[in-house]
């Protein structure tokens, strides 16, 4: 058995209106860790039950508790004494995070900081919320009275999980929202921190919940609960679909952040080095287990084959090794069926393209979901490996003549979450920028994003955007009130009956 992490807890409970509880039916699942898959604990498999429990927790500190009614600025002191709380715990995050997901410890650190930001950034936006006044003079006043929703249902996926359960869970706070949040079954571990967290901070019982289990059953049961109103989402597109088709039922409200085949696209004329370190961070960070990974490489004839020798020179140089070694720079795959998974489009690709670097298991791990970084060019549009995400360490690199060309091979995919766009050419950059079907560009840059801009996809990779004040405005409702100033003029039906004159038979069409 493995190392394992410093204050690990005995078994994974869900956590319902303050307690620590196993599920109704007392079954459990098994957590693999990725380095050896051996099983490292269980955590408790909830179902209709749990899920009915803990949304019954949630509404009755919304119906009943201060969390919805307190002053922003009240809440504001709670979000930031749990930012400090996780930063606090930046080590201790690292070692579980990256023993239950097989990120490399150096990647996992910085996570605490990351998810520790989200809280601050969303107590200081609640604190410095203004909303719409329009007064019509002498006559009335119309203002937006924000109202957080309710209970939000919060599905999160497994590559970066703390961090990506930060994100629902911060804005759904401080919103004044009360949250069941459903963490992904390969990784459970690191959300029991939120446990402690909350309860050290003073966050009122019964406003964070937290039930474990498979998407098929806690995480269905949540999306079909009644008395759920909104349900944030980030996972596979085929999963948002489904929870869209379940939440219609209930008119819930949705956010979904879903998957991903983004395109680098690097010009003859681009600062070659710079792309090169981005395009290979960009996919082989974060195990290429991230949503935003540049997975397809497109790049201009006149560097071409330089630039695939260059990229796959450096790919065969990344150093594959335990996830708790310092000097890693890429783990062990989350889980033994998604290596298999990843394992299928590395032999699919062998089929339709060129193999430049990797390919398979490295030699000195027999096992554990390790895989070498892996690469491959001439990859025709058509390709598998060109389509459909992979959400591991393999990128397909292609070659474009125009800029006409690149555009429309960058668009030639269902998904359009992020892309990169790599010009010395400023016009030619933003103009290329626009014209891709993407929720986010980077212009020669990877992934560094303001916690002000609006974070999504389009296509087949998200429905609605969340960052900033939009995820504001998803975790509230915007309820219109209208007052009256003067005498109120209502034509008077059963009485005088209709006035050619009667100004208030203009307000008919005010709908
Ligand atoms: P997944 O869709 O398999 O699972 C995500 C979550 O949904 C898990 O908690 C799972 O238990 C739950 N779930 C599964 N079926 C469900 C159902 N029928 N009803 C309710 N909940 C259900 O995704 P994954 O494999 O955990 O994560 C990888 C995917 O997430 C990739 O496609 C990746 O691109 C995407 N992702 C997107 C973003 C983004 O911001 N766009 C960020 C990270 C990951």
């Amino acid at each position: 058995m493995t190392q394992r992490p410093e204050g690990m807890p005995e078994r994974i409970r869900h956590y319902i209106d303050g307690r620590l509880v196993d599920s109704v039916s007392g079954e459990t699942f098994d957590v693999l860790t990725p380095e050896t898959n051996e099983v490292y604990i269980r955590a408790a498999a909830g179902d209709k039950a749990d899920v009915a429990l803990a949304v019954a927790a949630a509404r009755r500190a919304f119906d009943e508790g201060p969390w919805p009614q307190m002053k922003p600025r009240e809440r504001w002191r709670i979000l930031n004494r749990i930012a400090d709380e996780i930063e606090a715990r930046d080590a201790e995050l690292a070692a579980m995070e990256s023993y239950d997901t097989g990120l490399p410890i150096t990647q996992a650190r910085g996570q605490a900081r990351r998810a520790a930001e989200n809280f601050r950034f969303f107590a200081d936006l609640i604190v410095a919320q203004r909303d719409e006044a329009y007064k019509v003079p002498g006559m009335q006043i119309n203002y937006v009275n924000r109202k957080p929703v309710g209970v939000a249902g919060l599905i999160t996926p497994w590559n970066t999980p703390f961090m990506l359960e930060s994100w629902k869970l911060a804005p759904a706070l401080a919103s004044g929202c009360t949250v069941v949040l459903k963490p992904a079954e390969f990784t459970p571990l690191s959300a029991s921190l939120w446990v402690d967290i909350f309860e050290k901070t003073g966050l009122p019982e019964g406003v964070f919940n937290m039930v474990h289990g498979f998407g098929e059953t806690a995480g269905d049961a949540l999306v079909k609960h009644e008395d759920v109103n909104l349900i944030s989402f980030t996972g596979e597109t085929t999963t948002g679909q489904l929870i869209f088709r379940n939440c219609a039922p209930t008119l819930k409200g949705m956010s979904m952040e879903l998957g991903g085949k983004s395109p680098a696209v690097i010009f003859d004329d681009a600062d070659f080095e710079a792309a090169l370190d981005s395009t290979l961070f960009g996919v082989f960070s974060l195990n290429g287990e991230r949503c935003t990974a540049s997975s397809r490489i497109l790049v201009q004839r006149g560097i071409y084959d330089r630039f695939v020798d260059a990229y796959a020179e450096r790919a065969a140089k990344v150093k594959v090794g335990k996830p708790s070694d310092a000097t890693t720079e890429l783990g062990a795959l989350v889980h033994p069926e998604h290596y298999e998974r990843v394992l299928s489009y590395v032999e699919a690709g062998k089929a339709e393209a060129r193999l430049v670097a990797g390919g398979g298991r490295p030699d000195e791990f027999p096992e554990g979901n390790y895989l070498l970084p892996t690469v491959f060019a001439d990859v025709p549009r058509t390709a598998r490996i060109f389509q459909e995400e992979i959400f591991g360490p393999v990128v397909a690199i292609t070659a474009f003549d125009t800029v006409e060309e690149a555009i429309e091979l960058a668009n030639d995919v269902k998904y359009g979450l992020a892309a990169y766009v790599w010009t010395a050419d400023v016009r030619r950059a933003h103009r290329v920028a626009h014209a891709i079907e993407a929720g986010m560009v980077w212009i020669n840059s990877h992934n560094v994003r303001d916690l002000r801009s609006p974070f999504g996809g389009v296509k087949a990779s998200g429905l609605g955007n969340e960052g900033g004040y939009r995820s504001i405005d998803f975790y509230t409702e915007s309820q219109a009130v209208h007052v009256t100033l003067g005498d109120v003029h209502t034509t008077r039906f059963g009485a005088t009956g209709y006035s050619e004159a009667d100004p208030a038979l203009g307000h008919l069409g005010g709908k």
